[in-house]
């Protein structure tokens, strides 16, 4: 079979499921990782085919893709922070915007010119790519993640070589004995889709993706930020800072959640749209907040 008919016919059975330039650019995608090409091998080279033998992977492949299934599940890989993250069922695809989160953190860690080694918790850390960035970034940072599925840990500690620690530990339960801070940044990208978002979702995500590292009650959607208020409130060094993505809707409401428990210089960052994705604060300069 011709590569471009592979794709076209591939792109044809996806349009069911994604709009046309979507559907396309998985095929593509699917073609650059298991066959080597280009998104242009078959428009420059209309003549290349398909090897027979690799038809059957690609096929099945294909199939996954046209049930929903997420593409970094189907690859076995998602990219973020220019890096490649092995994923699949029971963990959180990472998400562009929480490369906001990231950037924002290595960028924290570089302006406290600490002579030490910054030291870093992540809490519901998933696949540990946000963990795993930020250690990457700066060498020497000692990285502690937190996740309470042993699933989503299995894959956050093969990741890569060396780098953080990942403990199993359920972030709710917030006066458990927890023997590693003080930490200079507290980071989290918890569950906050409400439940009657769920409408708005699509179903690559809804069926696929860890209903654990989604959602949150309709009635109590802060639940998880009080939960890292509290964990920063402990663990925290004085002057530390804290960085958690958030439900855009809740921009305001969380940001009080963390003023409530006395941190300062509380604000919102935006992500690419311009929504409330990100809540900042610090501990005061000369005191952790310890109560
Ligand atoms: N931004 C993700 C989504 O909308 C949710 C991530 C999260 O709940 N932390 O799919």
């Amino acid at each position: 079979m011709l590569l471009a008919d592979f794709i076209r016919d591939g792109a044809a059975r996806l349009e069911k499921l994604y709009p046309s330039p979507e559907a396309r650019g998985l095929v593509l995608m699917l073609c650059r990782e298991l066959l080597g090409v280009t998104n242009y091998t078959h428009v420059v080279e209309p003549r290349t085919a398909v090897p027979e033998e690799r038809l059957p992977e690609l096929e099945a492949a294909l199939a996954r893709l046209c049930a929903g299934e997420p593409i970094q599940y189907v690859l076995g890989v998602a990219e973020f922070c220019d890096r490649r993250f092995v994923v699949g069922p029971g963990v959180l695809v990472p998400r562009p915007e929480t490369e906001l989160l990231v950037a924002e953190a290595v960028r924290t860690l570089q302006e406290m010119e600490l002579d030490r080694a910054p030291r870093v918790l992540d809490l519901c850390t998933g696949s540990g790519c946000i963990a795993w960035s930020i250690a990457l970034d700066i060498r020497d940072a000692e990285v502690i993640g937190v996740d309470v599925s042993e699933t989503a840990l299995d894959y956050a500690r093969k990741q890569f070589p060396q780098g953080p620690s990942f403990i199993q530990a359920d972030v709710l339960d917030t006066e458990q004995a927890f023997p590693y801070g003080p930490f200079d940044l507290v980071v989290s990208n918890p569950p906050y889709v409400l439940e009657r978002e769920r409408t708005q979702m699509r179903p690559n995500v809804l069926d696929w993706e860890p209903d654990l590292a989604l959602f949150v009650p309709d009635d109590d959607p802060l639940r998880f930020y009080r939960a890292v208020a509290r964990w920063a409130q402990r663990f925290l060094r004085p002057g530390g800072v804290g960085l958690v993505e958030i439900n855009e809707a809740l921009g305001p409401e969380t940001a009080e959640v963390f003023r409530a428990a006395g941190f300062k210089n509380v604000r919102n960052l935006p992500d690419f749209y311009q929504k409330d994705r990100f809540v900042r604060f610090q501990t005061p300069d000369n005191q952790a907040i310890n109560n």
